[in-house]
């Protein structure tokens, strides 16, 4: 059961909304995000929910039998919106366009993307500065230093940026020059980070586990949620499994299931969901029409030349293209 306070509730109501809860047989737990106070109580008992409905300082509630809560869309019918401002908002009705490089490589680099993506009218720029690499000696991103260049070069021009934090110990060097916190597949359930973002305000794209469950990652999510921070997007990019012809299999299933599931935006990245380049753009073209809020993808002047998987990045001419197609799929798909 989720209990939505009222704004600014005194103590003492809280104290007695909070016993009563426990009364019912219910645990109760606390949760304050950027937007609102909660109660989430967690348990089976039957129980009339007018007994708690009525009492003062309760301003809604509801039963959400799922096992996560406050991320549910049995709770909350509308559509979570995340407002980076400027005019940029993710989410249902819109159709945002996330693109960059896989990592930051020099100041040269950002420059050309930005022109890019700023002829093309795309407002979100990605890049990684910490680089999750299955191997040690790959490439592992330009840190810190990258990030000030990166976040320097797209405030000038009007971008946001989306990069991946890796460890809670980056968040705070990484919180003013972020515009979306992403957390990585193999981050997917460090609960740690999880929490830390929660605290941490700034929206986050949460990426699914390379063998996560879609049930997995709305737990996960809901760690964030919990820990105060309402500003989530999923990203379904492909899950490991026995195929090897391409480096993941992209779950479009995911998509119009878990718009079903939450009211969280949910954002396709079928870079790393297919892992080849030639396929980038059917298969972004699948995700708009499956229902996607929006898609996350890597372009690079010279992907044949990129410090971090070329082969599954387009160029400038491709992704031009590509643009104008998803955005086109987009308008068609609104017009159903
Ligand atoms: C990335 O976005 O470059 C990345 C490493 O993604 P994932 O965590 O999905 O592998
Ligand atoms: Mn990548």
């Amino acid at each position: 059961m989720i209990i939505q306070l009222q704004q600014g509730i005194p103590t003492e109501l809280k104290e007695a909304i909070l016993k009563e809860v426990k009364q019912v047989g219910f645990n109760a737990n606390e949760v304050k995000t950027q937007e609102a106070h909660y109660i989430v109580g967690i348990g089976k008992k039957d129980f009339d929910i007018r007994t708690l409905g009525q009492l003062p300082g309760v301003a809604d509630i509801h039963r959400v039998s799922d096992e996560y809560k406050l991320i549910s869309r049995k709770w909350r019918v509308n559509p979570t919106l995340i407002d980076l401002g400027d005019d940029v908002v993710i989410g249902e009705g819109n159709f945002s366009i996330m693109a960059g490089p896989c990592s930051i490589e020099s100041e040269r680099q950002i420059e050309l993307v930005v022109e890019h993506l700023k002829a093309n009218n795309v407002k979100i720029m990605r890049g990684g500065v910490f680089k999750p690499r299955s191997s040690p000696y790959a490439f592992r991103g330009m840190g810190l230093e990258g990030l000030r260049m990166f976040h320097q070069l797209c405030s000038e021009n009007g971008i946001k940026i989306i990069t991946e934090v890796m460890q809670v110990s980056q968040i705070e060097d990484m919180v003013d020059y972020v515009d979306v916190f992403q957390v990585g597949a193999r981050n997917s359930q460090n609960f740690n980070l999880l929490d830390a973002l929660g605290e941490a305000q700034k929206p986050v794209l949460l990426k699914r586990g390379i063998s996560g469950t879609l049930e997995e990652l709305l737990q996960a999510a809901e760690y964030i949620f919990s820990n105060g921070n309402e500003k989530i997007m999923l990203c379904e990019r492909g899950i490991r499994s026995y195929e090897n012809a391409y480096r993941n299999v992209l779950d479009l299933n995911a998509v119009p299931v878990l718009k079903a599931k939450t009211h969280l935006p949910v954002i396709v990245d079928p870079s790393h969901g297919i892992g080849l380049r030639d396929y980038v753009e059917p298969m972004s073209l699948a995700a708009v029409m499956a229902g996607a809020d929006g898609v996350i993808y890597e372009t690079h002047q010279k992907p044949e030349e990129a410090f971090s998987d070329g082969q599954q990045t387009v160029n400038f001419q491709e992704s031009e293209r590509l643009i104008k197609r998803m955005r086109q799929a987009f308008a068609l798909r609104e017009s159903f």
